[in-house]
C-alpha cells in the first residue's frame, strides 16, 4: 500500500507530535533541547512566555498572499492560550531598514486574532515602559503581538541591550520560528540565552520541535532514491548548502536563478539574467565533484523583461542572447526534471524553478509541483521548504499533496547540510 494510504489523514497543523517515516507514524524521539510539552501545565498559568513566532509571510502591496506560517504557530499559541499563559508574540516580517509601516506586523496580528476567536492584541512597538505595561495589563489565557523585530536595529546585529529588553518581558522564552533558527538574532538566539542566564527556560515550540523531527528523519535513513531540487533566488550562503548536500542525495536538481550561477560556470552567455557572479569560481568546483548527480537545466524560457504579459522564447542553455534574461527553466528541462524524479522514496525541494508569481513564468515550477505530488501518491516522503516553494505549491494547487511543508528556506537547508541551528543550539538542554 503507498505510504500516503497507510498514512491515512494525518493531522498536518495539529499539536500532535506524531510524524511520518517509512514505517508509517513515529512519536518523538527525545531531542537534546527542552520543549514546551516539557513544561508542566501548572508552571505555565499565569506566567509571561514570549513566544518567537515567524509570522513572516509573503506581502504583496499590503496584502498577505500565503498564510501558512500563521497557520502553522497556532498549536503553540492555542496550547498556551488553553494552560492560560500570558503570551507575548514576536517576529519579523521582511527586511525593513528601520521602522516602516508597510512592515507592521498589525495586519498579520488581525490574521492571527481571526484565527483565534478574536482574542490577540497588537501593540506598536517592542521594548521599553509601554511595551512593559501592555505585558504587564495581560490576564491569563491572553495573546499579545508586538511591532516587528528588525525595527529595532539590535535585531539582527544581536545587540546584547534588545536581548535584555527582550528577556524582560519573558518568564519563558518559546522558540518556535524555524524559519528563522538558522539566524542568531537578538529575537531568536540573545533572548533565549538571556532568559537562561536568569534561570528562565528557553524551549522548543511545538512547531519547531516537529520541523526538526521530520528534516531529521531526512537525515537519519532516508529511503533511496533521495531526491533535492533547489531553485529560488536566495542565492547567499546556498551554494555552500550545496556542496554539503551533494553527498547526502542521489540527485540534486538545480533550477531558478540558483542554476545561473552554476550556468555561468559552465562558461555558458546568460545575458541581462540574474548571476552571482562572486560564486561563479565556487560553482565550477562544485560541478566537477558533482559528476552527474548535479543536473542543471537544459533549456531556458527567456524574454526581453521579466514582466506579465512578456513574449517569451525557450532555447537551448548555450543560446541565451546577451539581451534575454532567464525566467524559468524550459520544456526539455521540465521533462528532464520529471523524469528524474519518478520513483524517488525521498524528496526535498526548496525554492522555485523560475518567476513563478508570473504566468508566463510558472510552467517550469508548476511541472516540478505536479511531479513531487505524483511522488507523494506513490508512497514517497516528501518535504517542501520555504516561503514562495509553499506558495508554488498553491498555485500548483497540490498543497496537501506533499508529506511536509516546512515553514524554512534557508533553514530547512542549513538542518539538512548538517549544520548547527544557532536558534536550536541557544535553547534549554533537556
Ligand atoms: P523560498 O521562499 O521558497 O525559499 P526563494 O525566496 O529562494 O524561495 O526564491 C523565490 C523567488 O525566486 C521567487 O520570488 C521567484 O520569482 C524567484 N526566481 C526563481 N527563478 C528566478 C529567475 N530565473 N530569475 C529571477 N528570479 C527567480
Ligand atoms: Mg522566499
Amino acid at each position: 500500500m503507498p505510504r500516503s494510504q497507510r498514512l491515512g489523514n494525518r493531522p498536518k497543523n495539529g499539536p500532535d507530535t506524531q510524524v511520518p517515516n517509512r514505517s508509517g507514524f513515529l512519536t518523538f524521539t527525545p531531542m537534546t533541547k527542552t520543549s514546551l510539552r516539557d513544561i508542566p501545565s501548572a508552571d505555565l498559568i499565569g506566567r509571561r512566555l514570549l513566544v518567537r513566532a515567524d509570522l513572516n509571510v509573503p506581502m504583496e502591496d499590503g496584502r498577505i498572499t500565503d498564510d501558512t506560517r500563521v497557520r502553522e504557530t497556532l498549536p503553540t499559541l492555542r496550547l498556551l492560550k488553553a494552560r492560560g499563559a500570558r503570551t507575548v508574540v514576536i517576529s519579523h516580517l521582511g527586511r525593513p531598514k528601520g521602522p516602516d509601516p508597510a512592515l507592521s506586523l498589525r495586519g498579520v496580528a488581525d490574521l492571527l486574532c481571526d484565527s483565534m476567536g478574536g482574542t490577540v492584541r497588537f501593540h506598536p512597538g517592542l521594548v521599553g515602559p509601554e511595551a512593559r505595561a501592555a505585558v504587564d495589563a495581560l490576564d491569563d489565557g491572553a495573546v499579545l503581538v508586538l511591532e516587528n523585530t528588525r525595527f529595532d536595529a539590535g535585531e539582527t546585529k544581536n545587540a546584547p541591550e534588545l536581548a535584555r529588553a527582550l528577556a524582560d518581558l519573558a518568564d519563558v522564552f518559546v522558540n518556535d520560528a524555524f524559519g528563522a533558527a538558522h539566524r542568531a538574532h537578538a529575537s531568536t538566539t540573545g533572548v533565549a540565552a538571556e532568559v537562561r542566564r536568569r534561570g528562565g527556560k528557553a524551549v522548543a515550540g511545538l512547531l519547531l520541535y516537529k520541523e526538526l523531527e521530520v528534516l531529521g528523519s531526512l537525515l537519519r535513513e532516508p529511503e533511496r532514491p533521495f531526491v533535492a531540487i533547489l531553485g529560488g533566488v536566495k542565492v547567499s550562503g546556498k551554494v555552500e548548502v550545496i556542496r554539503a548536500l551533494l553527498p547526502r542525495v542521489d540527485r540534486l536538481l538545480v533550477g531558478g536563478a540558483m542554476a545561473n550561477t552554476f550556468l555561468r560556470a559552465l562558461g555558458l552567455e546568460l545575458g541581462q539574467s540574474l548571476v552571482e557572479e562572486d560564486k561563479v569560481k565556487l560553482g565550477r568546483r562544485i560541478l566537477r565533484d558533482a559528476g552527474d548527480r548535479l543536473v542543471l537545466p537544459v533549456d531556458c524560457l527567456v524574454a526581453k523583461r521579466i514582466e506579465d504579459g512578456a513574449a517569451v522564447r525557450v532555447v537551448p542553455r548555450d543560446s541565451v542572447q546577451p539581451d534575454d534574461c532567464i525566467g524559468d527553466i524550459g520544456s526539455a528541462s521540465r521533462e528532464l526534471f520529471s523524469g528524474l524524479l519518478n520513483d524517488a522514496r525521498t524528496v526535498f525541494w526548496n525554492g522555485p524553478m523560475g518567476v513563478f508569481e508570473m504566468a508566463a513564468f510558472q510552467e517550469g515550477t508548476i511541472a516540478v509541483a505536479r511531479a513531487v505530488a505524483v511522488e507523494t501518491d506513490r508512497g514517497a516522503l516528501t518535504v517542501v521548504g520555504g516561503g514562495d516553494s509553499a506558495a508554488a505549491l498553491n498555485v500548483a494547487g497540490v498543497a496537501d499533496k506533499v508529506t511536509h511543508v516546512s515553514t524554512g528556506g534557508g533553514a530547512s537547508l542549513e538542518f539538512l547540510a548538517g549544520e548547527q541551528l544557532p536558534g536550536v543550539a541557544a535553547l534549554s538542554d533537556r
